[in-house]
């Protein structure tokens, strides 16, 4: 059993840490990361002996913590321009400390009626959001990978319902850009496509889909004796931060039968954002859409929805018997759409955050960060040595600094062992740049000159 004064101390040793942490890191003090290798940080935080020996006491953990968190990266420091995973807002982390303690894996309705009622509310709101309305469908995955996956095979069921019982027709395939995410070729392999079952869809330069030549790519792969049945467009790409066309992409494959999925897991929230929403446009057109809470609604990882215009798409997705779960009439247990059985309380940090922001809130925390990324671009376009491919649409911004010559991954590299800066780096139009998103709300135009600052004064060392 619980000591409950045992455990009421160190969840108050829990919160100050925490309120110091988070509280130092959003001021910028500390280095934005460390990375010191694990062997001398195993020995540093002592984990050997504590698994060893056990014991350890509310001041024992005190220590630790405060090594544990200095020791690991700071997602609140406005240098913290990494990947895309959100700097937490307070009421989601209550969220998390809540399911820690009561864990009603709501999978099934009877585990966790409170769990599972907040989870169906969010999905309602989110289908809103959208533009399914009542006639959709959802549910909560742990992240957007597993999302995809679950979209795929509904869209899979959808085409041949008897693959499921039977395996996959050798000519199924699968439309989608270069530029999407890994989790779509992934999906593809774990479903038994094969990752040669997709077809590169023709981009321009910058990874967008190039609408006007899908049909010739259509054609191309009929012709070829392909089946497509989906087609996955990206809102954003994670590389870019780009947005494809969805409205006209919607209308292509509703002409020629095919299922439209929107990979939304990054920019779907700017649907909260009335200045951003316009990039969305059409998206209510889709089959199905993924939308992680874990990137820009400021939740922990990870809470990603998976959304269908139809409600039904998503229970044909997973058909297998388990009597045992699936009995009765209408059921309100959403186990039937994972590749989950048991799972986390997902629903509850963002409905904390929602209920603490508000829709609005929300929508103007994307708008902000998304307003200070196209700064970034602005103040780096004016500078020399500095090169931006495209404007942003997003809060992730790709640029290059130097010449051809400088080379950009050791440049980031300079700028993460001194812990001044968390950046990443990523190809566009086949040169590598570095590329920052914009997700504390702690960053602001002063940590952007900051940034431009350093690069250019590390990027001037290297080049020399
Ligand atoms: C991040 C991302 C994913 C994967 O989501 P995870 O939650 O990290 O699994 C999929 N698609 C896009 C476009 C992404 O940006």
């Amino acid at each position: 059993m619980w000591d409950i004064e045992e455990f009421e101390r160190a969840a108050h040793t829990t919160v100050a840490a925490l309120a110091a942490y988070v509280d130092e890191s959003q001021h910028g003090l500390p280095p934005v990361t460390a990375q010191r290798p694990p062997a001398e940080l195993a020995r540093r935080l002592g984990i050997r002996r504590w698994i060893r020996e056990g014991g350890m006491t509310d001041e024992d953990y005190r220590r630790f913590l405060d090594v544990y968190l200095a020791e690991g990266t700071r997602l609140h420091h406005p240098s913290y321009l990494g990947h895309q995973s959100a700097a937490p807002d307070f009421p989601a982390a209550l969220a998390d400390f809540v399911h820690g303690a009561t864990n009603n894996p709501m999978a099934i309705y009877e585990m966790g009626a409170s769990a599972a009622t907040v989870e169906l509310e969010i999905l309602r709101w989110m289908l809103d959001k959208v533009g399914f309305g009542s006639a959709g469908g959802g549910v909560l995955t742990h992240g957007g990978s597993l999302a995809n996956l679950t979209a795929m095979l509904a869209a899979r069921a959808r085409a041949v319902p008897e693959a499921w019982t039977d395996g996959v027709p050798g000519d199924l395939a699968l439309l989608a850009p270069p530029s999407a995410h890994y989790s779509v070729t992934r999906a593809a392999a774990i479903l038994g496509l094969g990752e040669r079952a997709i077809i590169p869809l023709p981009v321009d330069r910058l990874g967008r889909i190039e609408v006007a030549r899908l049909p010739e790519a259509l054609e191309h792969a009929r012709r070829a004796g392909r089946r497509p049945f989906v087609l996955v467009a990206s809102a954003c790409s994670t590389g870019t931060g780009l947005y494809d066309d969805l409205r006209p992409i919607g209308e292509f494959c509703a002409e020629h039968g095919i299922w439209f999925h929107v990979d939304g897991a990054h920019g779907a929230s700017a649907l909260l954002s009335d200045a951003h929403r316009h990039l969305l446009d059409g998206i209510e057109t889709a089959d199905s859409v993924i939308w992680d809470a874990h990137k820009m609604m400021r939740v922990s990882s990870l809470a990603t929805a998976v959304l269908v215009r139809r409600e039904a798409d998503l229970d044909r997705a997973f058909q297998q018997e388990a009597s045992y779960l699936f009995y009765g009439e209408r059921s309100f247990d959403l186990i039937g759409r994972t590749v989950e059985c048991t799972k986390a309380q997902l629903g509850l940090k963002i409905f904390l955050n929602l209920a603490w922001r508000g829709e609005r809130g929300m929508g103007e925390y994307v708008a902000a960060r998304y307003a200070t990324a196209h700064r970034l671009w602005e103040l780096a376009r004016e500078r020399p040595g500095f090169t931006c491919p495209y404007e942003p649409q997003s809060n992730i911004v790709c640029f290059r600094y130097g010449s051809r010559e400088v080379d950009q991954a050791a440049l980031r590299k300079r700028l993460m062992d001194d812990g001044t800066f968390y950046l990443t780096s990523t190809e566009v139009d086949g040169v590598r740049h570095l590329r920052a998103t914009v997700i504390a709300p702690a960053t602001d135009d002063k940590a952007i000159e900051a940034l431009l600052d350093a690069i250019a004064e590390v990027g001037t060392r290297i080049a020399a």
